[in-house]
């Protein structure tokens, strides 16, 4: 069978360079005469496998030598639960509530702090970004939630605040679950940021944790201790068994973005212009349809994650996934090979997730197949 192109949202298609070479070494890794699965955490293979992966995630993405890369288990909705239990100090927290996944957030924190909602985009459907100059911070938040890609709306934060000129001294904590790797972070506006792998960068089960060093230390003392920042980092992230297969796809994974090129580019550099490539292409076709729809602000669209419906005869968006309109296009979308693309249940419609594992020929061949759904209908 030739492998179809995987829009799913996640957990989400992994390039396949990286599965062929998983499955190449599933049995005998590197002459070890065991697999990945079978190794001791504490054996000198799996340290081996583990250095890299933090070395490369951390030379990917420049890392500041100040950050600890903690591999953990629980996924982004564990997160939101550990990062009050170890930044909050049982205090203020200043919540910017842009879609679904951040309303989550806001919402699990108050069982263990003060959660305030400093800006939200509630009153707009989640289309929009609140302009930072108009969030309403607390000068004693421990710190600020921003969910950089909002995965199910689709929204995302192009630049991160600089919450110094806001005039805020506390740190920003974003969740980028979604677009991790897709784009450069700039370090020095983040005191946090996490993310689970199943997106952007393997299989689900391994969250990542990049946290300033001076932030640890402060977990509330109710904190499970193998989600305590201070203790996984002194341990290396082996306080527990940590998720050693899931850490080495994730480091082939990142092998894999290290030999991607774009013209003079490489790695991530690479990844986020064919990043923005593939997006402009899939919402053009979107914006110059008429039976396709995206609402969301322009300024803030996800460049991972686009939502869209078909419209109605009437002109108005199907949200039904159950619509024999929808049916039809999801039914000719799988014939095609275009996968997973029916959208997040809660705003229903379709959802083309196109992370860094999706190349250009999978957006191209999903606007054809756009196209000619379009010209069907006619
Ligand atoms: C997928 C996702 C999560 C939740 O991840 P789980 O692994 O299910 O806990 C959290 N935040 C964002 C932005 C996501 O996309």
């Amino acid at each position: 069978m030739t492998r179809a192109f995987n829009f799913s949202a996640g957990p989400a298609a992994m390039p396949l360079e990286v599965l062929q070479q998983a499955a190449a070494e599933m049995t005998d890794w590197h002459g070890s005469g065991m697999g990945v699965m079978e190794m001791s955490h504490r054996g000198k293979e799996f340290i081996s496998i583990y250095e890299q992966a933090e070395s490369d995630f951390r030379a990917l993405l420049q890392v500041p030598a100040n950050f600890k890369i903690l591999f953990m288990q629980g996924g982004g909705i564990a997160e939101n639960a550990i990062v009050p239990l170890n930044l909050s100090r049982g205090g203020i927290v200043d919540f910017v509530v842009t879609g679904s996944w951040s309303q989550k957030s806001f919402k699990e924190a108050a069982r263990y702090c003060t959660p305030r909602l400093a800006a939200s985009s509630q009153a707009d459907g989640f289309k929009s970004l609140p302009a930072p100059a108009s969030w309403q911070l607390d000068a004693s938040a421990q710190y600020v939630h921003l969910c950089s890609n909002e995965t199910i709306h689709g929204v995302e934060c192009h630049t991160l605040p600089d919450l110094k000129a806001l005039g805020s001294d506390a740190p920003l904590v974003i969740d980028f679950s979604s677009h991790v790797l897709s784009r450069a972070v700039d370090w020095s506006r983040v005191g946090l940021a996490f993310g689970g792998a199943q997106k952007n960068i393997g299989p689900a089960g391994v969250t990542l944790v990049v946290v300033r060093e001076d932030l640890l230390g402060h977990a509330l003392s109710v904190c499970p201790s193998a989600f305590d920042y201070q203790l996984v980092a002194n341990n290396g992230s082996m306080y527990n068994t940590p998720p050693t297969y899931g850490i080495y796809m994730a480091g082939l994974t990142f092998q894999w973005i290290a030999r991607q090129r774009e013209g003079s580019l490489s790695g991530v550099a690479a990844l986020e212009q064919r990043n923005i490539a593939k997006a402009k292409y899939l919402y053009d076709c979107i914006d110059n349809s008429q039976l396709y729809v995206n609402e969301v602000q322009a300024s803030c669209r996800s460049r991972m994650n686009v939502p869209f419906f078909l419209r109605g005869d009437d002109g108005q968006p199907l949200l039904e996934a159950t619509h024999p309109r929808n049916a039809a296009f999801l039914e000719g979308a799988k014939a095609r090979g275009l996968l997973q693309l029916k959208g997040h249940k809660s705003v229903g419609g379709m959802r083309a997730s196109i992370y860094n594992a999706i190349p250009m020929e999978g957006v191209e061949a999903l606007v054809d197949y756009l196209r000619d759904f379009e010209k069907a209908q006619a």
